[in-house]
């Protein structure tokens, strides 16, 4: 996606050899513009398969999700990292490790908003070991739900939650593919 990888040259920022930073558009500020062509290329992507919802995690992948789910035209469900007292009692729930902040954390989804019926595309921010979309696929398979693919506007190739996921024949598709950053330069592989 030439829009979007533009956008990550002119604005990304890099932190070591293992961090992208895209504060400006994607993680603190948000484009909708470019929320809107991201949305319209995950559709296009997934044109082939049947989808029945949009499923994501808190916080960022929200707003990536919703505007996806306006050109899908199916609801977007978020699974919740921090227990409330306004989240269902009876819900799906696993553990996920986030390499970012160093720690593993509960993600959940109130049994409401996941069925058997259900065909779900799992859409988040950043692919890196694949931690947050295999507790997501996990919520998915503990409702009985069919698997649509799962769709990412950043992964890290140097990571390895492309190829796990991959390698377990989930439809992956990922908008954009960065290699480690040396000098804190961005190289794309796809
Ligand atoms: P994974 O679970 O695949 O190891 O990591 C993916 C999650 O960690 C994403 O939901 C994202 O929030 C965060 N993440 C991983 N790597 C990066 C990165 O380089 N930059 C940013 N902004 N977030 C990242």
């Amino acid at each position: 996606m030439k829009l979007l990888k533009e956008k990550i040259i002119k604005e990304g920022r890099v932190t070591g050899e293992e961090i992208l930073k895209v504060d400006s558009f994607l993680n603190h500020q948000i484009d909708p513009l470019l929320l809107n062509e991201i949305g319209k290329e995950f559709q296009k992507r997934f044109s082939n398969v049947k989808v029945t919802k949009i499923l994501t995690i808190e916080a960022s992948g929200i707003a990536i999700a919703a505007i996806a789910g306006l050109h899908f035209n199916v609801p977007v469900v978020f699974a919740k990292k921090v227990a409330s007292k306004n989240l269902d009692k009876e819900t799906y729930k696993t553990q996920v490790y986030s390499f970012t902040k160093g720690k593993t954390y509960d993600i959940q989804v109130s049994k409401r908003y996941l069925n058997s019926e259900d065909y779900i595309l799992i859409l988040d921010d950043f692919l890196a070991n694949g931690r947050a979309s295999i507790g997501l696929i996990e919520l998915v398979k503990q409702a009985n739900a069919t698997l649509a693919g799962v769709g990412i506007v950043i992964e890290k190739g140097f990571q390895e939650g492309g190829e796990i996921l991959r390698n377990n024949n989930v439809n992956l598709q990922s908008l954009t593919v960065v290699n480690k950053f040396k000098n804190g330069e961005i190289t794309f592989k796809n």
